[in-house]
């Protein structure tokens, strides 16, 4: 039982707003959240969480951390918009420029602000697409993964390779080609890994092949799958497919919206494979997700081509002085505190408390990821490696709130993604509520 005011704005929020990637008047029943610190949420019943998914996986400094809020209120009071459209430029969108340029993979120092993941992938296609047009080529098609996430909009809905069909009725833009995923656990292909020859990667070469690679604008890929599940691909996998797309001239564009900032281990994950994208999207954790803001980084080569070209994607909050700002103090937070060396080490102590204990549970067919985005594959039988009914989802998640968990479960795949700052003894905590989740579901 919850109290009045908890219900009266349950059944507001049912009946008035529409839940983004939800269901139209419908909401999850849990209390709304109204209150959050570090790693920890709290409802409108006063009870406390601990946020192991970083809400969006975004909250990648933890929650509410007040010199974030002070660099915020300072370029309030200083200036809070002004436009950077039609080549204006204000300061705060130069200088947190500087300091990007300082941690992005060689190269990659030129910049495109938006304002969310989905119009940063969106534009790295227009980018694509304009870069061919300058070299006097007209190429249209974008390939990409199935179970990947690049956003929901018109042209990115196409190559987001996961919930298929789910928004049919919208068509999106454009001709998107989707490749087999480099899920090992569950290989599309029915290999097994490492004797595979990783036959995901090559069948990009034989798909760019066929489709003609004078048509192909751009590989779009995320370098651990996000949405999808937590899955990072074998070491070969990234190296191979940057490879395949030099041979053929196309665009490789690492989306790290969801891994950038530290997520993996590193500061982007392309670095696990010393991989150097031609574009990169970022989003989320660029803010810890306090505001919305995205960047397209476009390579040296990239950028000399567009040079002189007129760029049409954009929106009024591109280099917003305030999101600019703080995603400035954001990025020397990751550096001063060293941040990403924390994740790597954390990471490491959350894999082997979830290999030893949770790996054996019944339920949980395999463990895979990088850094704190580890994912967890819950199945009804580890020897059919059967896939739970849908309810299933909802089910952990209403069993983690119970235990004092905010969890993200994304179908079968159980994401272990808590903000990058949490300590030693908030995994153990976290860990130690997430045991009976798991280890008292009953499936058969
Ligand atoms: N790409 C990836 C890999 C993502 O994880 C997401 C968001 N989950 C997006 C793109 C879209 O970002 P946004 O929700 O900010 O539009």
């Amino acid at each position: 039982m919850v109290t009045k005011h908890t219900e009266e704005l349950l059944k507001w929020d049912a009946d008035h707003i529409l839940h983004a990637i939800g269901t139209v008047g419908y909401n999850q029943g849990f209390a709304p959240f109204e209150e959050a610190q570090g790693v920890r949420v709290k409802d409108t019943e006063g009870k406390e969480y601990i946020d192991i998914a970083s809400q969006l996986v975004n909250v990648n400094l933890g929650h509410n951390r007040r010199d974030i809020a002070e660099v915020a209120k300072a370029q309030i009071d200083k200036m809070m918009y002004t436009s950077t459209l039609r080549g204006y430029a204000n300061v705060p969108s130069i200088e947190y420029s500087q300091k990007l340029a300082q941690v992005v993979p060689k190269g990659l120092d030129h910049f495109l602000f938006t304002m969310t993941g989905s119009d940063a992938d969106d534009c790295a296609f227009k980018i694509a697409n304009l870069y061919y047009k300058v070299k006097g080529e007209r190429r249209y098609k974008i390939l990409s993964l199935f179970n990947s996430y690049h956003g929901t909009l018109r042209g990115t809905g196409g190559a987001t390779g996961m919930a298929k069909g789910a928004d049919a009725e919208c068509p999106p833009c454009g001709e998107h080609i989707h490749l087999p995923n480099y899920f090992c656990y569950r290989c599309p292909l029915h290999k097994e890994y490492p004797g595979c020859g990783i036959e995901c990667a090559e069948f990009l070469d034989y798909v760019i092949e066929n489709e003609g690679e004078d048509n192909i604008a751009c590989f779009i890929v995320e370098a651990e799958q996000g949405p999808g599940g937590f899955i990072s691909p074998p070491p070969e996998y990234l190296p191979r497919v940057r490879e395949i797309c030099s041979k053929h001239g196309i665009l490789f564009i690492a989306d790290e919206v969801m891994t950038g900032f530290g997520r993996t281990g590193k500061m982007f994950a392309v670095e696990h494979w010393n991989v150097v994208p031609d574009i990169m999207t970022l989003s989320k954790a660029i803010t810890s997700g306090y505001l919305p803001l995205g960047v397209v980084a476009v390579s040296d080569e990239v950028f000399n081509t567009l040079k002189g070209q007129y760029l049409a994607p954009g929106s009024s909050e591109s280099g917003n002085p305030i999101c600019c700002a703080v995603a400035s103090k954001v990025l020397d937070i990751y550096k001063e505190e060293h941040i990403v060396e924390h994740a790597a080490e954390i990471g490491k102590y959350a894999r082997a408390r979830l290999e030893k204990e949770f790996l054996p549970l019944p339920h949980i067919g395999s463990l895979s990821g990088l850094g704190l985005m580890l994912g967890l594959d819950i199945v009804v039988d580890k020897k059919t490696k059967a896939i739970p009914a849908p309810e299933v989802t909802n089910l952990i998640q209403r069993r983690g709130l119970e235990h004092g968990l905010y969890l993200r479960v994304m179908g079968n795949r159980l994401c272990f993604g808590p903000p990058l700052v949490i300590s030693r003894e908030d995994v153990d905590e976290a860990l130690d509520r997430l045991y009976p989740v798991l280890a008292e579901l009953q499936l058969n």
